[in-house]
């Protein structure tokens, strides 16, 4: 934990960002548009933000030359992704690097076990659930568990490396498949609809949170946030709010969090998970927010004060997939149609610069704006014809 404030790192320094992909690259956008440099450690020498850091140490995240390197450049370090190691955050901290969030808060995210542990002492509603390290603690479950989800502890996204299961023997087939790893087996719930709070927590404790987005996934994965700039004071956003405080206070928390959550048919908000680091859903704090979550994100590193989380407009957010880039059943890709994208009142175009498109592969964003949720839906509809 760090104690106090020390003195914040002034715009012509540089920050350092563990991780190469395309939040490392809007981080590093955000960075340089107030006079920072960057240098990013990502092992990928065509990755989205080492192309536009400036500077790129190319190697793995546990390379102890290189976390040597980055503190010797960075007096402060954030990251991108969650499975950083965290003794590698460790070991910069050790070079005398600050590392915003620090090891101990991301090593708890980073494990399913460990994070709805945590959750459930911080006074945070989670998923009836059972850490499942051997096949009897699955025999030994309760009944209230099933139908169930059985997600690996560690190393999960978009969906991946999670089963659904109606039985115990369906659970015990799922988790040899997991390949025996840590799991938790939580309830299937019945949801009405997945929102998430990003917020951002300063080195003095001060807190900015923005208003909830509302999420739809599609194969697992993020397809659109909303927010209703007129309903982000609203109940259910306002108490999804609350619990993501209490959340980072409870993590002591540095730098940008994000919480999603599902609200359940009956109205009950419950958490579903953390992520140490700006996320897919607070894309839409791009356009439509006074302040972004990346440029939050290197105002907390550097140790400056937080920005305005005000909303400039209503938004949908759509996310761009590599799909779009492969007509129906073709195997060759072709470029989507931007120039009919942008002729859309209000939308606005975020590519990562990927050298290849892939299906299921996050490849940008648009993000839509308008006056109030009707117009901003209607013209999101547009962008989507246009897509096909
Ligand atoms: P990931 O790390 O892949 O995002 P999540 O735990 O967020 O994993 O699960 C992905 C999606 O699966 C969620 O956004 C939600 O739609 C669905 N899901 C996950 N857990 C539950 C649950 N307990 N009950 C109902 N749906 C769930
Ligand atoms: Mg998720």
């Amino acid at each position: 934990n760090e104690r106090g404030t020390s003195s914040p790192i002034l715009p012509g320094d540089w920050l350092g960002m563990i991780g190469g992909g395309q939040l490392g690259r809007m981080f590093c956008h955000a960075a340089q548009s107030l006079g920072f440099k960057v240098a990013v450690l990502d092992p990928d020498p065509l990755s989205p933000a080492g192309a536009v850091a400036e500077r790129h140490i190319r190697a793995a995240y546990d390379d102890a030359e290189a976390l040597a390197e980055l503190a010797g450049i960075c007096k402060a370090v954030t990251t991108e992704f969650e499975n950083v190691p965290a003794a590698s955050l460790e070991a910069l901290a050790g070079h005398g690097a600050l590392t915003r969030p620090d090891a101990r808060a991301v090593a708890i995210v980073q494990d399913r076990i460990q994070e709805k542990a945590f959750l459930t002492r911080s006074g945070v509603p989670v998923a009836p659930y059972q850490p499942i390290e051997n096949p009897a603690a699955i025999v030994s479950a309760p009944d209230a568990l099933f139908p169930g989800i059985l997600k690996a502890a560690r190393l999960g996204y978009d969906g991946k490396g999670q089963v659904r299961v109606s039985s115990r023997e369906q659970a015990l087939q799922a988790f040899h498949d997991l390949g025996g790893r840590p799991c938790v087996l939580e309830a299937l719930l019945p949801l009405d609809h997945e929102i998430s709070v990003v917020l951002a927590r300063g080195v003095d404790g001060a807190t900015v949170v923005y208003p909830s987005a509302t999420n739809a996934h599609r194969d697992g994965i993020l397809a659109v946030s909303s927010v209703d700039a007129a309903a982000a004071t609203g109940d259910v956003s306002r108490a999804a709010g609350e619990a993501a405080l209490q959340i980072a206070e409870a993590l002591h928390y540095v730098g940008v969090l994000c919480v999603e959550f599902f609200v359940l048919t009956d109205g009950r908000l419950i958490a579903n998970e953390i992520a140490p680091r700006p996320h897919n859903s607070g894309h839409y704090t791009m356009n439509a927010s006074v302040v972004s979550q990346f440029e939050q994100q290197v105002r907390a590193t550097a140790g400056l004060p937080l920005g305005d989380t005000g909303s400039l407009a209503s938004v949908v957010m759509l996310n761009l997939l590599g799909d779009l880039w492969f007509e129906a059943d073709a195997a060759t890709a072709r470029e989507p149609d931007w120039a009919s994208v942008l002729a859309v009142p209000g939308a606005q175009l975020h590519l990562y610069g990927k050298a290849e498109a892939r299906r299921g592969r996050k490849m940008g964003h648009v993000n839509v704006l308008g006056a109030d949720m009707a117009q901003a839906q209607q013209r999101a509809r547009r962008v989507a014809a246009v897509l096909g």
